[in-house]
């Protein structure tokens, strides 16, 4: 299942949808003609107890009599989690990026943060000051996204609490990020935490751990890997993280990003206004950000 967030007129709060071909399930209205319960944020509705099989009934229901279905073509796209708690990101996880970045992979997940406000949705633009940065980089990464409350869960449990997964892009302003003492203003920015094109509930993902994954900049492909070669799995990631913080429903985990980044070509390939970014992940699609300076 393909859960996005949707809206139909402008100024309108969007909703949470069922992607269903060239329909859109909208999960509340859809909820409340069969008579369901369902909230209308991503968030809210991983919290509900077993949404994902109400989630069945309720496209059921909509496939059956219409109610609350619409035309994806009519529709504007979101991110498909509009406002995460939080989102966990993890530096240096594939061996060829740790050693591009003149490194080794750590020992343990090295973690940072990326602050909520940043995260922004297929079709929207990737935006900066240029006097603010001058050095903003493109970061293709699978992304989990947690369902159930994860505090202190080992690694043979973790996946019970991964909702699914997602396409993001950790987008980096590279002169912030290394003039700084630490990475969290430079990976932060307003919009520079694309995510979708939707989440893809993990009974879909057969192994995460085996997926292509890949980035372009002007239909260039620059990144082009596999998510075999993540060093911490998810399973590690949920449980590491779950050992020091509570993991939440709509938390988002980026889970590190392969080689290929502008920062460390040569030369150096960094974004500007005017370039089509896109960061896909085999079976979750892809996500495409044009960029811009505000
Ligand atoms: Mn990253």
């Amino acid at each position: 299942m393909r859960l996005g967030r949707y809206r139909r007129e402008e100024a309108a709060e969007p909703w949470v949808g069922v992607a269903r071909g060239d329909s859109v399930v909208n999960v509340a209205e859809a909820a409340e003609a069969a008579g369901i319960d369902l909230p209308s944020s991503t968030r809210d509705l991983l919290g509900v107890w077993r949404w994902r099989e109400k989630l069945d009934l309720v496209v059921e229901c909509a496939a059956e009599t219409g109610a609350g279905e619409y035309d994806a073509d009519a529709l504007d796209r979101f991110a498909p989690v509009g406002s995460p708690g939080k989102i966990v990101c993890v530096g240096l996880n594939y061996a060829d990026h740790a050693e591009e970045s003149g490194g080794d992979v750590p020992e343990e997940p090295v973690l940072f943060a990326k602050y909520p406000t940043a995260v922004t949705g297929p079709d929207s633009a990737v935006e900066w000051d240029p006097e603010l940065t001058g050095k903003v980089d493109y970061e293709a990464e699978l992304v989990a996204v947690i369902g159930q409350e994860a505090c202190g869960v080992d690694e043979r449990s973790a996946r019970e609490h991964v909702a699914g997964y997602a396409v993001g892009n950790d987008v980096s302003a590279r002169d912030l990020q290394f003039s700084d003492e630490q990475w969290t203003r430079g990976k932060s920015l307003d919009t520079f935490a694309p995510l979708g094109p939707q989440l893809v509930t993990a009974d879909e993902v057969a192994d995460p751990h085996d997926l292509d994954i890949w980035a372009e900049v002007d239909g260039e492909r620059l990144q082009d890997s596999s998510t075999a070669k993540l060093f911490f799995g998810i399973d590690e990631l949920v449980a590491f993280c779950s050992r020091a913080f509570t993991l939440e429903p709509g938390d988002l985990i980026y889970t590190g990003t392969p080689a290929g980044v502008g920062a460390f070509r040569d030369p150096p390939r960094y974004l500007e206004a005017g370039d089509t970014v896109t960061v896909g992940v085999e079976g979750l699609g892809e996500l495409t950000n044009h960029c811009a300076y505000r």
